[in-house]
């Protein structure tokens, strides 16, 4: 966090004012006459001269707020409120046009803001949501948080214009928040906390000010809250669905809506009903309607409401479906369908929670002596914790079974199948693969992406001059490209993002693929198999006579399909294949292992590509850490130079977002062994790798050890993340 220089001149101007509508603002929150006004009016310069002698503007913010040193320091009386939330309910209550619009700050720290603008006065107004139009640095709207209860009713007068400069707004809105709870998002905000106006203060001359009415309210961005699954379930989806709202914050009696519209009273009356908890005060904030329904769609989908859901599951086994047309999941209509639930269900629920959450995989295990059912996704090469159900396993596999019309008297073979969903309008395809063990039945499915939704090579990671070279090498008239790394690694991400910017029907592309991944509706696809049509050298050398532009082969993994290549380059041919080598300046000696001689190499090979995922860091819970010294990055091999761009390392804590892993999602790092003249020379001559290796780094070629300490400086992962891909080998 940055230091509190002493304030700057602009900084006086906006907060001696301000600092004085709050202290006035601080005792209109009780109904106070005459004598009692001035006992409290002492109250609060006690307060103010208490804070005051605080270091820091962010030493001040820490401390206890107005209402809970007056609680705390209350006479003992029956009748006092006994903590302070019981005296922010009696404040509510008694001032009826004070709605107690409140957010949850634990589900909605505002981690989408760059910096964070806190007006430097002692009692925090942290803002969490700006609205902009697009090009215009002038927000049209902030929403604010405070713990002072009834300030979103003062701002809505001209005096507090000083916010509206402050923020760069035309309008400031306040939402009440939980002390505790704005303590701890200042005490662990990551985002640089300032206390400057955001933009210069001339630039709000001549804007246009829109102060708030009675009927306005608040606006929030959902795209940075996290569920909080409690508060869900006790509202309960249903509810959400048919009225179109997310709960935000429920202290009972108040309870905080997202809505798209502003509900009407009949809506509130009829939620009321069902709430199990009397009294309930409605308020609203508004919220984008694509992003409530898109964020209903995500808790429909939820794991934890897979189990929820599976209480009430009938046990009989379904219908064989007709496998020809892709079956739609409607959660909608799972979700009402409550009293006619099926296995089937679970599974629907299941695959649209693996679409939600981006799963590459998800595994489905039916424990042999009590028929348990254990439901695993894997996200980012990760399987998450098992939701486990009771009693239904079988049901489910049998289930799985009938969609890929696999044979369902049979556990003790292994069988592979495939079947289609269409959900939200995209068709996606299921592969199944079931082996069954002493203990357990597993189905473990692949879900395949539409080759629509596979990015291009640059926003895969690739530097411009590798995307060039690949370009280059699909237009030149045949030679072959080698991808390399370990499973896992996104070869074939890379090699459909090749294929994706072919012409259609202009090319003849052929691929031979284990399994396919993504289906490209203008190439032909063969799936290659034991005992299937064809095995990787036997297609291999099928193309000799099919005259592919483009072929695909996807590994090389024997001799046999080594021997089989070198006779494709007499059509005129593109070659994409891939091997597993630790480096691509290994690909020559790897693929003489395979019986390709070296000379013939040296001839087609023009492009080797060796790639790596590494994860990227949350961006909702980053820690500092600082660089470690010259010692530690000696014994790590980590040159200081790469490091030369950072003051600072990051790491993820884990939060609720990233479900506790601190970091999301995967990027990948090249390392391009582009053949020219020099490095043909080195391959005829049979140079080791290490001497390859060497002509590559004059070239500028970075090791992806290097590009990851590089990528960890400027903060797109950790230092440790890094370090793992040096521990595996690079
Ligand atoms: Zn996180």
């Amino acid at each position: 966090m940055p230091q509190e220089n002493p304030p700057r001149s602009d900084q006086f101007w906006m907060a001696e004012p301000l600092s004085i509508l709050i202290q006035a603002v601080l005792t209109k929150a009780f109904n106070l006459e005459g004598a009692e006004i001035e006992v409290a009016t002492g109250q609060v310069l006690q307060y103010i001269e208490f804070l005051s002698q605080s270091n820091t503007l962010e030493e001040a913010w820490q401390q206890r707020s107005f209402y809970e040193l007056l609680v705390e320091n209350a006479e003992v009386d029956e009748n006092a409120p006994k903590s302070s939330h019981e005296l922010f309910v009696s404040i509510f209550r008694s001032n009826r046009q004070m709605a107690p619009t409140a957010i949850d700050f634990e589900t909605y720290f505002p981690a989408a803001l760059e910096q964070v603008n806190i007006p430097p006065v002692p009692v925090p107004i942290v803002p969490i949501s700006y609205r902009f139009k697009p090009g215009d640095p002038v927000a049209n709207e902030v929403t604010v948080v405070s713990w002072i209860p009834g300030l979103e009713l003062q701002m809505r007068t001209p005096y507090w214009a000083a916010l509206n400069e402050f923020f760069a707004a035309r309008r400031v809105s306040c939402l009440w928040a939980e002390p505790e709870a704005v303590r701890r998002f200042l005490a662990t905000a990551r985002q640089p906390l300032r206390t400057v106006p955001r933009l210069p203060r001339e630039t709000m001359k001549g804007i246009l000010l829109d102060y708030a009415d009675k009927h306005s309210r608040p606006w929030i961005d959902l795209r940075t809250f996290v569920p909080n699954r409690e508060l869900i379930q006790e509202f309960g989806l249903g509810r959400m669905q048919h009225f179109t709202l997310v709960p935000l914050s429920w202290h009972k009696p108040f309870l905080t809506m997202a809505v798209a519209k502003p509900l009407s009273p009949q809506s509130k009356a009829f939620i009321s009903q069902g709430l199990h908890s009397p009294g309930t005060i409605f308020t609203d904030v508004l919220a984008d309607e694509n992003l409530i329904k898109e964020w209903i769609g995500r808790v429909a989908s939820d794991a934890a409401n897979i189990k929820k859901f599976a209480a009430s599951v009938r046990i009989d086994t379904a219908q064989l479906p007709d496998a020809k047309k892709p079956k739609r999941i409607d959660l909608q209509s799972l979700q009402k369908n409550v009293s006619n639930r099926q296995p089937e269900d679970v599974v629907e629920i299941a695959l649209a929670r693996a679409i939600d959450c981006n799963a590459s995989d998800l595994m489905f295990q039916s424990l042999a002596h009590n028929r348990t059912l254990r439901i695993k996704f894997k996200v980012d090469g990760d399987w998450t914790e098992p939701v486990e159900l009771v009693d239904i396993g079988q049901n489910v596999l049998s289930f799985l079974k009938t969609q890929a019309r696999l044979d369902t008297s049979k556990s003790d073979k292994p069988q592979d199948g495939q079947f289609r969903r269409e959900y939200e309008s995209r068709e996606y395809l299921f592969r199944i693969n079931t082996t069954f063990n002493f203990n357990m039945e597993t189905a473990i499915l692949r879900l395949q992406a539409d080759i629509n939704f596979i990015p291009t090579m640059e926003a895969l990671g690739m530097a411009p001059y590798l995307c060039t070279a690949i370009r280059e090498f699909i237009a030149s008239p045949q030679g072959l490209m080698i991808f390399t790394g370990p499973a896992g690694s996104g070869k074939s991400t890379s090699i459909y993002s090749m294929l994706k910017e072919q012409p259609a029907r202009r090319m003849n592309i052929i691929t031979g693929e284990c399994p396919i991944e993504v289906v490209i509706p203008w190439a032909t696809q063969d799936e290659i198999s034991e005992g299937g049509r064809y095995t990787f050298p036997s297609f291999t050398r099928s193309l000799h006579r099919r005259a592919p532009c483009i072929a695909v082969i996807q590994e090389i993994r024997d001799a046999e399909t080594g021997e089989a290549l070198i006779g494709i380059f007499n059509i005129a041919c593109r070659v994409i294949s891939t091997l597993h080598t630790n480096s691509a300046a290994h690909i020559p000696h790897r693929l003489e292992y395979f019986k390709v001689p070296i000379h013939y190499t040296a001839s087609v090979l023009k492009l080797g590509v060796h790639q790596r995922l590494v994860r990227k860091l949350c961006p909702a819970c980053p820690e500092e850490v600082p660089i470690p010294n010259i010692e530690y990055l000696s014994a790590t091999g980590i040159k200081p130079e790469w490091l030369e761009e950072a003051t600072t390392l990051l790491r993820g804590t884990g939060c609720p977002k990233c479900q506790g892993k601190g970091y999301i999602g995967r990027t990948a790092i090249f390392e391009a062994l582009v053949v020219d003249q020099e490095i043909e020379q080195a391959i005829t001559l049979n140079q080791s790798p290490r001497e390859i290796r060497s002509l590559m780094s004059a070239r500028g070629e970075k090791t992806l050890f290097e590009q990851a300490v590089r990528l960890a400086a400027r903060q797109a992962i950790s230092l440790e993340e890094a370090l793992r891909l040096r521990s595996a080998g690079e």
